[in-house]
């Protein structure tokens, strides 16, 4: 029976998924988690507590646990623990994505810079501090440009420009959100610094693969049907086969490889996505992990296998080459928040998920909370799925149930 380590963020929306892909591969788990747990001196094992913000000090407690019981694969679900997982599986001897590379993508200059250096089409983009001044920072970048953070995720803080007043009015809202207390404490230095890139046009697309021994193999590619044009980027609508002519379906691949290779990664899971104009891909970001939020229900594969389940095999090494997707077309819609506010009530989900090809609609945000619209905010309202003989079909289903959706903020 193999024994995988999963570190798993207490606030995590993935934790059921992973729990559950664990368990159809039959393999005893141990769960690590950033805060102690009454039960840990109980749990014989099985549940420990680690600081996912100390992948070193992470990997010498693990060591010394696995002398006496081996772990076979460690899994993360973010950023931070997939770095974390890195640096565990470097000290284990399992195969693993170099710690460097690890740092590396979660760090958007840093990518920048690898991507560029290994010459794989990407935005051009230069880091500025906020120490700069706005109004002389205005007359050095191209426009229209994308001001961002360099570590933030949800395209919280990315604001595009077309002129030097809307530079400055977006570079005085990210440092505002970039001096937000946890958002300074978890950035650190970075927490001081903006990145400004070229605008992209183009279609947007979003590849998810996983990385053997240096080989990109995809496992799908989504389409993101709604426009992202700006000033603000949420992401709405994904879907799956995507409807992009075969040749640049496959420059979809070739250049996310070649950006997988740049980065050094060398196995596990990637998200990348990237902007396709007048055929020619280009990079806008490569994560090492699989597809954030709940987004990962829209995927199946062989004989009804999770995206989890496919990415916990990949890493106990139980397939040759993984599954392919199912053949139907799918999609999930992130549900926006339409403005900022508190949550008086989602009306209409059980209308909703009557529409034809809606599998599921998930609300993830309790009534009662504060909710916040980007660019300062950092979650959905919630997630619909749905499943359909075509793509068409499928972001069709998506735009109905959403338009059954009434979100009352006040
Ligand atoms: P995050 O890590 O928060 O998702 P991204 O860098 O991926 O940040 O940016 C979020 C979204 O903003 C992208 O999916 C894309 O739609 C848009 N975007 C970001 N950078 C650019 C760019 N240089 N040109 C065009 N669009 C961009
Ligand atoms: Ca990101
Ligand atoms: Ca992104």
């Amino acid at each position: 029976v193999p024994r995988v380590l999963l570190l798993l963020p207490t606030r995590s929306y993935r934790i059921p998924d992973l729990l559950d892909a664990a368990r159809r591969v039959r393999a005893d788990i141990v769960v690590a988690s950033e805060e102690p747990s009454a039960v840990e001196e109980l749990a014989d094992g099985g549940l420990l507590t680690l600081d996912f913000t100390d992948p070193e000090g992470s990997a010498r407690r693990v060591r010394e646990l696995a002398a006496t019981a081996p772990i076979d694969a460690v899994l993360g679900v973010d950023e931070d623990t997939a770095l974390t997982a890195a640096a565990i599986s470097a000290a284990l001897g399992l195969p693993h994505n170099p710690v460097d590379s690890m740092r590396a993508v979660r760090d958007k200059t840093w990518m920048r810079t690898l991507l560029d250096a290994a010459g794989v089409p990407a935005p051009s983009g230069r880091e500025f501090s906020l120490d700069d001044l706005p109004d002389r920072v205005a007359t050095e970048v191209p426009y229209p440009c994308v001001l961002k953070p360099t570590f933030l995720s949800g395209s919280r803080g990315v604001i595009r420009a077309d002129d030097p007043d809307e530079l400055t009015v977006a570079w005085e809202r990210i440092a505002r959100i970039l001096e937000e207390p946890d958002v300074a404490r978890r950035g650190g230095t970075a927490a001081r610094r903006i990145l400004i890139e070229e605008f992209l046009p183009g279609a947007e697309v979003a590849l998810e693969g996983v990385v053997t021994k240096g080989v990109l193999t995809t496992l799908a590619i989504f389409d993101k049907p709604d426009p992202l044009e700006g000033p603000y980027f949420e992401e709405t609508i994904y879907v799956t086969p995507s409807r992009l002519p075969a040749f640049e379906r496959r420059e979809v691949e070739r250049v996310t490889a070649s950006a997988a290779a740049a980065l050094g990664l060398q196995h596990g899971p990637v998200h990348a996505e990237l902007r396709v104009h007048n055929g020619r891909p280009a990079v806008i970001e490569i994560a090492a992990r699989s597809i954030g939020g709940l987004c990962s229900r829209a995927l199946r594969f062989g004989a009804g296998l999770s995206l989890e389940e496919v990415v916990l095999r990949h890493a106990l090494g139980m397939d040759p080459e993984p599954p392919a997707r199912e053949t139907s077309a799918a999609g999930v819609m992130m549900i926006p928040i339409p403005r900022t506010g508190k949550l008086v009530a989602v009306r209409g989900v059980s209308r909703a998920k009557t529409v034809p090809g809606i599998q599921d609609v998930v609300i993830t945000i309790p009534q009662g909370q504060r909710v916040v619209a980007l660019p300062e905010g950092s979650r959905y309202l919630g997630f619909l799925f749905s499943r359909a003989a075509s793509p068409e079909g499928a972001e069709q289903a998506l735009r109905e149930a959403h338009a059954k959706l009434e979100v009352v903020i006040r």
